[in-house]
């Protein structure tokens, strides 16, 4: 927060009366806090507790002193991560309910079940949880803090997903949060309950991959894909497949697992091959090749033709600032493709970049097209699944968009 603009309040007015330490918004401020926003930013803040520090939880009031919200406060452009939109004690039944509501949803949405065992447990806004992250793999439960408020809550945080689940459902608790906090508190990845070794086996869709969570990207799996690699799977038959930027193969094994009749895996880190190789060899698939490569090199010129290719890049774009040259990347890497596929090819193409909305990607991809100079029509138009909700107060949580195109 902009200390200039704070008026650090007198420990008598607020501090001492209240248990709670609080925030108060300029005038006119409240409007988006009203919407239920859950971001309030430090521009928007008037007043504050003296003694805030990174991490309390504070109730933010109006400029009349009504209370809006209780959040986790953090010095930083995002001052307050709103948890309730009342006043609220964020203790252990605070997380124990919203965990508990969470895996509720998972349930509903079929995501436990033999043949299955990988989903996103809380995600973050979309679970009421900002700064909170929770990954499922058969069993064991891998949080991601990216906030100091829910780094300080871990142990309620555990707790709540051993209250959550059944003793046979989840054996581990990893805490995952060295690369996401970067914060003065010294963070030490662990077992916050239970143990597990690693690569540990778990089942998207019938299919196994061996999940490193200690050593791996992310949380170990990138579960938001699922939907669109099951989609992957229905246009597969028969087909050759390019899948670009594929991690630990994910869309690979899935096109494998349905009458592909080969797969070539691409990705620049040899680390993400070697998962990607080890996975296949777990599942028993043949007719796969794998290619350690830059994806942009690699489609300039490729050594052959493919029935479907799959576009699947990090977020070119993290910041405004970047989206520019991002979708020039995008758009030649499009452009590349869809002037390379075979006639009548299938082209999943993808961005997770949170300040690329779907609409200018699509139009990227619409002008990659008209460079690349071949008839594409739109067949299917992809989001995030639905272990990734999106709070309809906080559009900023929509990140993940695709599109599957006919190349004639
Ligand atoms: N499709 C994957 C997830 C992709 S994550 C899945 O379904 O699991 C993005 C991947 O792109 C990472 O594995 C990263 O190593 C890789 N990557 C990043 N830059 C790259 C580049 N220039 N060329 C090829 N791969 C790249």
């Amino acid at each position: 927060m902009a200390q200039k603009r704070v008026r650090w309040l007198e420990s008598t007015t607020f501090a001492k009366i209240q248990k709670m330490k609080q925030v108060q918004l300029y005038k006119n401020k409240e409007q988006s806090v009203l919407r239920r926003h859950p971001w309030i930013f430090s521009g928007a803040i008037d007043l504050a507790s003296e003694d805030l520090e990174d991490g309390d939880v504070v109730e933010v009031l109006d400029a009349k002193g009504k209370t809006l919200a209780t959040g986790h406060f953090q010095n930083a452009t995002i001052a307050v991560r709103v948890l309730a939109f009342d006043k609220k004690e964020i203790d252990a039944v605070f997380f124990t309910e919203k965990i508990a509501a969470a895996v509720e949803l998972r349930r509903k949405l079929n995501l436990f079940r033999e043949d299955h065992s990988i989903c996103r447990l809380v995600h973050g806004e979309g679970d009421g949880l900002p700064g909170l992250v929770i990954d499922y793999y058969n069993k064991v439960a891998v949080v991601q803090r990216h906030s100091v408020g829910m780094y300080r809550s871990v142990n309620l945080i555990a707790e709540a997903l051993q209250k959550a689940f059944s003793s046979e459902e989840l054996i581990a608790v990893y805490n995952k949060s060295s690369e996401t906090l970067s914060n003065k508190e010294h963070i030490e990845d662990g077992y916050l309950f239970g143990d597990c070794t690693v690569p540990h086996v778990a089942l998207e869709n019938g299919v196994k991959f061996n999940i490193d969570w200690i050593y791996g990207q992310k949380t170990g799996f990138f579960i938001d894909q699922r939907e669109n690699r099951a989609l992957l799977g229905k246009y597969a038959q028969g087909k050759s497949v390019l899948n670009t930027f594929c991690y630990s193969g994910g869309f690979s094994l899935t096109a494998l697992q349905n009458g592909a009749t080969f797969v070539h895996s691409l990705d620049s880190s040899a680390k993400a091959i070697e998962l990607t190789d080890v996975n296949i060899a777990l599942n028993g698939f043949k007719n796969h090749a794998s290619i350690v490569a830059d994806a942009m090199e690699y489609l300039k010129d490729l050594p052959e033709s493919y029935d479907i290719i799959v576009l699947d890049p990090p977020a070119f774009a993290k910041h405004r600032d970047k989206r520019h040259k991002a979708i020039q990347g995008y758009k030649r890497l499009n452009a590349n493709a869809i002037r390379q596929i075979k006639p009548g090819g299938i082209l999943f193409t993808f961005s997770c970049s949170q300040v690329i909305d779907k609409f200018l990607f699509t139009n990227t991809v619409i002008a990659a097209a008209i460079e690349a100079n071949r008839n594409v029509r739109i067949l299917e138009q992809l989001h995030q699944p639905a272990d990734h909700p999106i709070s309809a107060f906080h559009p900023e949580g929509e990140y993940l968009k695709g599109l599957v195109l006919y190349v004639e």
